[in-house]
């Protein structure tokens, strides 16, 4: 695997492999790697000839300067683990590699509802940065195909988005690949390793709970099927920013069943300092 940290390298070295023909696939990250992330990989190297993995903590999208600080960083262990599974290119850009121009001016990307819905509520300001950093990324890399995981369900809407207000969504397919779960259920997070034994233990509530909606909902009224749900992760001590079922469209809340629709649950919690996000899609 080759590590570049100079964005100029990264540039024309992947450049030089387009023009020998070589398509490649890209997978952005903030390190702490784990099988989720690693799965991303794998579904790169099936389909591409070259598979380029980032890891960068974007600073421009963290509403909370604690949860930025804290941010799990272990990139010995990211390296062996990405060599292990055959990734080609790791880059590993400082800050200002990434973001040269310190005085440029803040672009606003218009991501409307997506903005102020759920995630974009809860974090205002999270998703402008999570373009920002990707438009550079994918102005770098120009990957054939981009990875992400269902496990950002929002992200990936915001970041198709973007692709396609970049005008560069006949250039860039974008596949987006299922969560990896610990056995309990619990959505494999970089966050997971923050949190303690009685903290982890509790955590698969959110698997558990949503769950429950998917068992339940076509048998009852919705809106009750999700109360319940909803005291299964109050009980067990999550503090709960959202738990929502949705149009998995255009994220508006549903008060009934309706079949010709796809509904998405969208859920977002703290256990004590730790927040945790999931999701889960109803046929
Ligand atoms: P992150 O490092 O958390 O920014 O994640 C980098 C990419 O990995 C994003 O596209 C995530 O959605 C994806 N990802 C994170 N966790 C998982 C998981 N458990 N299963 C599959 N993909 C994941």
């Amino acid at each position: 695997m080759i590590l570049l940290k100079n964005s100029n390298d990264l540039y024309k070295l992947i450049d030089s492999q387009r023009k020998k023909g070589k398509r490649n696939g890209f997978v952005p990250t903030m390190g702490a790697l784990h099988q989720g992330h690693i799965s991303l990989i794998n579904f790169s190297k099936k389909e591409n000839d070259l598979t380029i993995c980032s890891i960068f903590v974007n600073p421009a999208q963290f509403n909370d300067p604690e949860d930025f600080e804290k941010y799990p960083k272990t990139v010995e262990k990211d390296i062996h683990l990405l060599e292990a599974a055959g990734c080609d290119i790791l880059f590993l850009p400082s800050l200002t590699e990434v973001y040269p121009d310190q005085e440029e001016t803040v672009r606003n990307y218009d991501l409307g509802f997506l903005e102020t819905a759920l995630e974009g509520k809860f974090r205002p300001g999270h998703f402008q940065g999570v373009c920002k950093v990707v438009h550079r990324l994918l102005d770098l890399v120009k990957p054939d195909t981009l990875y992400l995981g269902q496990k950002d369900y929002q992200q990936c809407m915001v970041i198709t988005r973007l692709v396609e207000l970049m005008k560069k969504e006949k250039e860039i397919k974008i596949v987006i690949c299922p969560t990896l779960r610990e056995k309990d259920g619990l959505a494999m997070s970089s966050r997971n390793t923050r949190l303690n034994d009685e903290e982890r233990k509790k955590a698969s509530a959110i698997y558990l709970a949503m769950n429950f909606i998917k068992e339940n909902y076509k048998n009852d009224i919705i809106l009750a099927v999700k109360e319940r749900a909803l005291k299964m992760l109050t009980e067990t001590g999550f503090r709960v920013d959202y738990f929502e079922i949705v149009d998995a469209k255009n994220l508006t809340p549903i008060n009934s069943w309706n079949s010709n629709k796809q509904f998405v649950i969208l859920v977002a919690a703290f256990l004590n300092k730790i927040r945790l996000i999931d999701n889960m899609m109803l046929d």
